[in-house]
């Protein structure tokens, strides 16, 4: 298995994990596109949006609560946050394993590009 977010999640990768749970994973991006830039991932390899089945719903519910949780202990729960899933090229997904980019801490603009 060459998914380097698989590597992540499973420690093989070691990593700052701003949060862990059986089923996920959150840890600080890279390459951070604003002042609180963090990834929140299933520890299952999903590729991406399109692959989710109805089966996932529970799973991608609880990326959202966790992400609203880390957005609320960085103190950005009234300023506001956005959450984003980048899915296929169009979308410019980079990491073929499906994250939820929690972005805050300056504001942002709409459209995006
Ligand atoms: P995408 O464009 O696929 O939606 O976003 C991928 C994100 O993963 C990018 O924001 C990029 O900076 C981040 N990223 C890529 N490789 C790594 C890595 O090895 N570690 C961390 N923490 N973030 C990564
Ligand atoms: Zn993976």
């Amino acid at each position: 298995m060459t998914c380097i977010f698989c590597k992540i999640a499973g420690g093989e990768i070691p990593s700052h994990l701003v949060y862990e749970d059986k089923d996920m994973v959150a840890f600080n991006d890279i390459n951070p596109k604003a002042p609180i830039h963090v990834l929140i991932i299933p520890k299952r390899h999903i590729e991406k949006v399109s692959d989710l089945g109805p089966e996932d719903a529970s799973l991608v519910g609880r990326l959202v609560v966790v992400a609203r949780q880390i957005a609320n202990e960085r103190g950005i729960s009234e300023k506001g946050f956005r959450l984003v899933f980048n899915c296929g090229p169009d979308a410019g997904q980079e990491v073929n394993h499906i994250h939820l980019h929690l972005l805050g801490g300056r504001a942002m603009n709409w459209p995006p590009g």
